[in-house]
């Protein structure tokens, strides 16, 4: 087990750990006892953080040549590649994530994208933009745009994929030459802090990446309130998103909001079910169910119905569920008692709406704040195919023809992914055409690979993170003209 006693818990601000006025408590959701006591940021310590980052982005971040910004991005993921396994062992401690899990594919993201975009710092160019002169007159004029940074921009983090989520956002703002405010999760934020001693030793310069630790409510909405910083990227519930882009109205900042899912998985008669199924259970019940993109409607061809159903069965059956740090574990906890207790009364609320629990559907005895994983046959109007449950939940839903898979899939107020299981090729494509949503994984989940823009629409979200797309996010084009 991973010693925690060294870790700086306090706010990083300037290139510095302060102490903060207030602290708060975290607890190990494997054993429900208290793991961490974390600085809790206030509005005077976002004051002091974007202080920092305007005089880092005005000075030593912003002069710095962009293929140094890059090298540094490149030594970031070259030091958090040296430590992995202590990263990932933290944040498994925090959220609950087996630790192989994290080890071997939500920090290995991180570094992906620190690479990726590092070998964008040096490739960002405007456009020369041939024009028709003032007012279409005849007066030559030479026109181009330049791609600026925005300024300081602030980075809003949730639980379920700390350090992944944050490359995201921190890796492409850095590239633009923007300074970044990181505001953790309450229950998750160790893995993040290690990441901030990362960036002293990778010698970015003071103020260029900030870390707040800290309570929503208080240190997040200081942030989206503050006029000083000109992005807020967010990824979280659909409830916080809405609360940030009206607090972000004010001063008109620029958002980017990655929130909900409650993502259809389709399975037509013609897939390799054995694939589908697999594929389906993984959509599941990986990082407990606690994913965005989880899918957690499986709408299933009738004639597939019944082979689906004792599939998902059989893969829920055979996760186990226990301590992160066992490697035998396939399902840690969930992240706090509340979110268990929330998951235990969508059960109830599904069991009471008549759906059929297949299997699961309560939680197991003991500490910590495990839940089975859950199979019920239902349909789509009921509650538990309708909200987001954020936990290891399927409802399985028949259809009978290509249209009612389409209306089923659309039929929900989001609309961040979706999975289609089919060996007809015409069907693959005629179908993702017709999904409301940011990514469709034909034949398996959408890879999350920074070459690949993300995000959602309806009520997952507004504005696409990763590839290209993250650049463009993070700089402004401002328009240059010369009168030849
Ligand atoms: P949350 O909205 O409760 O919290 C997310 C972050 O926002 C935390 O850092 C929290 O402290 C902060 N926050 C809370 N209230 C705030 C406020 N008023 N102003 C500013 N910041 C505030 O979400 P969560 O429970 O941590 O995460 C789960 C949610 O995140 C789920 O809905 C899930 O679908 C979503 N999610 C979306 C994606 C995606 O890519 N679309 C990825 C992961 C998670």
């Amino acid at each position: 087990m991973i010693d925690i006693s060294t870790l700086n818990t306090g706010l990083y601000i300037g290139g510095e750990w302060h102490d903060a006025r207030e602290t708060f408590t975290t607890l190990n959701p494997a054993t429900g006892q208290p793991l961490a006591e974390l600085a809790a940021a206030d509005a005077s310590d976002v004051d002091a953080a974007v202080s920092a980052a305007t005089t880092a982005f005005r000075g030593d971040w912003g002069a710095l040549a962009p293929s140094r910004k890059g090298a540094l991005l490149n030594k970031l993921a070259d030091l958090v590649e040296r430590d992995v396994e202590q990263l990932a062992a933290l944040e498994s401690l925090d959220m609950g994530r087996p630790v192989g899990m994290s080890a071997a594919m939500m920090i290995p993201n991180l570094i992906a994208t620190l690479r990726y975009y590092a070998g964008w710092a040096d490739k960002i160019n405007g456009e020369l933009i041939a024009n028709d002169g003032y007012l279409g007159g005849p007066v030559p004029t030479h026109a181009y745009t330049r791609r600026e940074p925005l300024g300081v921009v602030a980075a809003i983090v949730p639980w379920n994929a700390p350090l992944m989520i944050l490359g995201w956002k921190l890796a492409p703002a850095l590239a633009c030459g923007n300074t970044v405010i990181i505001k953790p999760a309450e229950d998750a934020s160790l893995s993040i802090l290690r990441l901030a001693e990362l960036v002293t030793e990778a010698g970015f310069p003071p103020g260029t990446v900030n870390v707040l630790p800290g309570v929503g409510k208080v240190a997040g909405e200081a942030l989206a309130l503050h006029p000083g910083i000109k992005k807020i990227s967010f990824t979280g519930s659909t409830a916080t998103g809405r609360a940030i882009l009206q607090n972000s109205a004010v001063n008109f900042k620029r958002t980017a909001l990655e929130l909900g899912g409650k993502a259809p998985q389709i399975i037509f008669d013609d897939a390799n079910l054995e694939a589908a199924i697999q594929g389906t259970a993984m959509g599941l019940f990986f990082n407990q169910g606690e994913v965005c993109a989880a899918g957690t409607r499986v709408i299933v061809h009738r004639k597939a119905y019944d082979a689906v159903i004792d599939g998902l069965k059989g893969a829920a059956q055979a996760q186990v569920i226990g301590d992160p740090f066992d490697p035998s574990t396939t399902m840690g906890p969930l992240v706090n008692e509340r979110q268990r207790d929330r998951v235990l009364e969508y059960m109830k609320t599904g069991a009471g709406e008549g759906a059929d629990v297949i299997t699961g559907g309560s939680a197991p005895e003991g500490p910590g704040f495990f839940v089975e994983p859950t199979v019920l046959a239902g349909s789509n109007d009921m509650t538990v195919a309708r909200e987001e449950i954020f936990g290891p939940v399927g409802v399985v839903i028949p259809f009978d023809t290509d249209e009612e898979a389409i209306a089923l899939a659309n039929d929900n107020q989001y609309g961040l992914s979706a999975t289609v299981w089919t060996s007809d090729v015409t069907r693959a494509h005629t179908i993702s055409a017709k999904i409301e949503a940011g990514a469709i994984g034909v034949n398996g989940w959408s890879p999350l690979a920074p070459q690949l823009p993300w995000g959602g629409v309806k009520a997952s979200g507004v504005g696409r993170e990763l590839g290209y797309e993250g650049i463009l996010s993070y700089t402004e084009p401002k328009t240059v003209t010369v009168v030849l």
